[in-house]
């Protein structure tokens, strides 16, 4: 297998208008044959207007774009959209209504020789699992079948890179957890590079080789779906994609002091003193990051923090706490027995799971 990019962003970014920041600013990345990449962020930071720069349904303003190397948009180029050969799914179903479901993966494939195109489209009917269902119309499938389909027609002409924008956000939450399997399974299983946005965590997180993590049109983070849980490079990366809690910490030494007690924290010196983190951090004020299940409740008490509430989730137990200013934090623990409603108790955090942020990361 080869490891020559499929695609190449270099510095790219979309200004829609003079009065608003980019809708996508300097995003530079690349991704390999067979790769699939996780574009996660929330609700309009950029994820849709970036598949359409890439699928060539907008013009870049600044940066380049290659696909398999050739440069389809940069300073004097530009490739329509029918001739970068990409597959695209989106979160509305975007079928023909007049078509069953073979013309409808039919429709994407060239004219050519039938038995062909036939054989083709069988083969696409029986790689998303709708053998039997050719002759059905979209009204007479369901939500999860209707995104089989466009998947089909998408893969049909195998195309070199496969682009999907919250392809199932429209589906209801078993189903949604089915397909996404499935839609790994079925990339992997021909090998197509595919970018599948999502503005769901865990969702990105089951999906992707890598995830891109956006924000305000920006690449925050880039990396491995376990880099990105273990390993945020920032705060806005680590609340979005962490279920964690966020203490107001004032630095004593190694230690770090909050109002739940007091937590040694490895703090690696550059990011004190990138310029990313300015100078917050050195008057020693931070925000301590302690993911919900890294914390470990021991009853104690003479400790400041009561449980308030518990909830009962089949693998685990959720614990909200109250801490001495009225701020709720949250634990999951699958350790048993549960305590109960009441029982004070204190906090304990594996250092090695604990990250400290500036108190404010300064925006660009
Ligand atoms: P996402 O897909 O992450 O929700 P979008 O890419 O759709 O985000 O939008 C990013 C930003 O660009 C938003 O502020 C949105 O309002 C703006 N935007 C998107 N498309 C257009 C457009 N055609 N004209 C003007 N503004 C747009
Ligand atoms: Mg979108």
């Amino acid at each position: 297998m080869t490891n020559s990019p499929i695609l190449t962003l270099d510095r790219v970014s979309k200004t829609f208008s003079k009065s608003f920041a980019p809708a996508v600013d300097r995003i530079s990345l690349s991704l390999n044959k067979g790769e699939i990449l996780g574009l996660l962020g929330p609700s309009g930071c950029g994820k849709t207007t970036l598949l359409r720069l890439i699928a060539g349904f907008e013009r870049p303003d600044d940066g380049a774009i290659a696909i398999n190397s050739e440069p389809v948009a940069a300073p004097g180029v530009w490739i329509p959209p029918e001739r970068r050969h990409l597959g695209m799914v989106f979160q509305e179903y975007a079928l023909f209504p007049h078509l069953d479901v073979a013309a409808n993966i039919a429709f994407g494939l060239q004219p050519g020789d039938r038995t062909e195109i036939r054989e083709r489209v069988a083969d696409a009917i029986a790689l998303v699992g709708l053998t039997g269902l050719e002759r059905r119309y979209p009204h007479e499938l369901s939500g999860g079948q209707r995104q089989r389909v466009a998947l089909a027609r998408a893969l049909a002409p195998s195309p070199a890179l496969v682009l999907l924008d919250e392809p199932l956000s429209n589906l209801d939450v078993q189903v949604r957890l089915y397909l996404r399997e499935e839609v790994r399974k079925i990339l992997k299983t021909t090998g197509t590079t595919g970018i599948f946005v999502t503005h769901d965590r865990e969702e990105a997180l089951a999906i992707s080789d890598k995830v891109a993590v956006m924000c305000g049109g920006h690449l925050e983070q880039l990396g491995t779906p376990e880099e990105i849980y273990r390993h945020p490079a920032s705060r806005f990366v680590a609340g979005f994609v962490t279920q964690a809690n966020f203490l107001p910490a004032q630095r004593n030494g190694q230690v770090w002091e909050t109002e739940v007690g007091s937590f040694v924290a490895n703090v690696a010196k550059d990011e004190i003193d990138s310029k990313e983190t300015g100078e917050s951090m050195g008057i020693g004020d931070g925000e301590l990051m302690i993911r919900e299940e890294d914390l470990h409740l021991q009853p104690d008490d003479s400790a400041p923090v009561a449980i308030r509430d518990r909830q009962f989730l089949g693998r685990e137990h959720r614990y909200c706490l109250i801490a001495p200013s009225g701020r709720e934090l949250h634990a999951r623990t699958t350790s048993e027995p549960a305590l109960a409603i009441g029982t004070r108790v204190k906090l304990i955090a594996p250092q090695e799971a604990l990250r400290v942020f500036p108190a404010q990361t300064p925006r660009r």
